[in-house]
Formats: structure tokens, sequence, C-alpha cells
């Protein structure tokens, strides 16, 4: 955590309650909003894929970008273009209406679906990809994966995989890890042996999980975006979606391009 956004984040802890301030230790650590941890790791399970391969033709899978560490955590800084990228989960209405914002204002996502999410939601994979955006993988359950071990680590990062593969043909072109914002070694492994050669990270944190406002999550974002950034970003919030016109409006402002990672590193 960067030492200068302390004051920060101890105003929005003090907003959000002890749950909260415990997830700010690092970025992507939020709660699942109406799942409580007990039952985080029930195996749910999946609907057919009524829109499988066969209708379409199958996403893009992951990409090497060589150069690139296997640890992205932004693109680069002589290019005018940023990436949003949002924790797929939560309420799909929200979600519709973020890519739906997204899109009229000429912006493309990345959107790091949870698979439990898929499973109850099996209809955002297309609507994500239809809308042109980066579709990838943010575990089955999103729980701390840092902590896990090795075969569980592995299987919440195949599960979320293998429904990705189930609903697009491909098992997603990114994978981000779930409550962190780094992986850990053991992590980049296993995405590895996944098939993802890279893990995607960020370097701005919108805050937007703590609920402090359209304007914070606003003026956090402005502050600290530049060419290259990858800016972390949750559907399910309602500061998010009241946020975004005034984000892309500042991104449009500053001459910055808001693209899909794969663009970014392209
Ligand atoms: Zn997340």
């Amino acid at each position: 955590m960067d030492a200068s956004h302390a004051p920060v984040h101890r105003r929005h802890a003090l907003r959000a309650g002890a749950a909260a301030a415990v997830a700010l230790t690092a970025g992507c650590q939020e709660r699942d909003p109406g799942t409580p941890a007990a039952t985080a790791t029930r195996t749910v399970a999946a609907k057919p894929a009524a829109t499988a391969a066969g209708a379409h033709a199958p996403a893009p899978a992951p990409h090497r970008f060589p150069g690139q560490p296997v640890q992205v955590t932004n693109g680069p800084r002589d290019r005018a273009r940023v990436a949003l990228t949002f924790h797929g989960q939560g309420d799909p209405a929200v979600a519709r209406t973020v890519l739906g914002e997204a899109e009229r204002a000429g912006a493309r996502a990345t959107v790091l679906a949870v698979g439990s999410w898929l499973d109850e939601h099996p209809g955002m994979a297309r609507r994500i990809l239809d809308g042109g955006h980066d579709l990838g993988n943010h575990t089955q359950h999103h729980i701390d994966i840092s902590a896990l071990d090795e075969t569980r680590a592995y299987a919440e990062i195949t599960g979320c995989a293998q429904r990705l593969r189930r609903l697009t043909g491909s098992i997603g072109t990114w994978f981000r890890p779930s409550r962190t914002q780094y992986a850990t070694p053991l992590v980049q492994r296993l995405a590895a042996r996944a098939g993802y050669p890279h893990v995607l990270s960020y370097d701005v944190d919108s805050l937007d999980f703590t609920s402090p406002g359209a304007a914070a999550v606003t003026r956090k974002v402005a502050g600290e975006i530049r060419n290259g950034s990858v800016v972390s970003l949750h559907f399910g919030y309602a500061d998010t979606v009241a946020a975004l016109p005034l984000l892309l409006t500042e991104i449009d402002r500053r001459g910055l391009r808001a693209v899909t990672t794969t663009e970014l590193l392209t």
C-alpha cells in the first residue's frame, strides 16, 4: 500500500466499517456482496450454456506479450491509452449499465469474471464479449487465493477457466487473482499451468468497493491515472455506476483513450 494514501484509507475505513478496513490491506479484496464467506466455497451447479460454441466463433485465447513481465500492472507509458478493468460479480443489471455507459462513450473495458457469477448469470459472458470488451478469469469463488494450498488455488483458477470455455470457447484473455493486488509466485506458476502466460494486476485502485461516493472515486482515479494505467473497478457498486460518466469525461478531457487490456499491450 502506498503510504501517501493512508489518510484516504483511514477516512474510508471509518466510513465503511471494520470489514472494509480489513479489505483495504490490498486491492480487490471486498467481500462478495450478499455472499457470506462461510458459503463462498459451496458448489454451484453450472447451468448449461445455451450460447456455447456453434453459434459464435470461440472468444480470444490468452496472449503472450513479449517484453511484458508475467505480472502486468500497466501498459506502455508513451501512449495515451488506459485500461478500465472490472471485478465481474454482483447485480447483472448494474453490470449491464456500466457496460452500456462505457460503450456509449466509445470506451472498452476488461471484465474479470468470477466463475460462480457466470454460473448464476451465464448470459453475461456473451454480453461482455459482444460489447467488444476483454473477458477474463477472476477465480471460481473469489476467496483469498494467496492463502490457499497449491491444489485448492489451482482448482480456483481452472474452475473459472472451465466455465469460460464452456460459455465462450476460450478460457478468457486474462487471469486476475482474487482478494489481492498481486499474485504470489505460486499463483503465477499455477496460472501459467492453466494457460495464462500473464496475470493481470493494476496500478490505479479506484477504491470504489469501499463506497466512498462517486466524487471520491472520480477524484482518486483522476489523480493517479496516466498513460498506460490499468484501473481497478468493480461491478456491483452504485458509486461505480455514478462515477463512470465523470470518469469517462475526464479520460476524454485528458486525451486518453479507454481500451481493452489486450489493446493496451498490443
Ligand atoms: Zn475481485
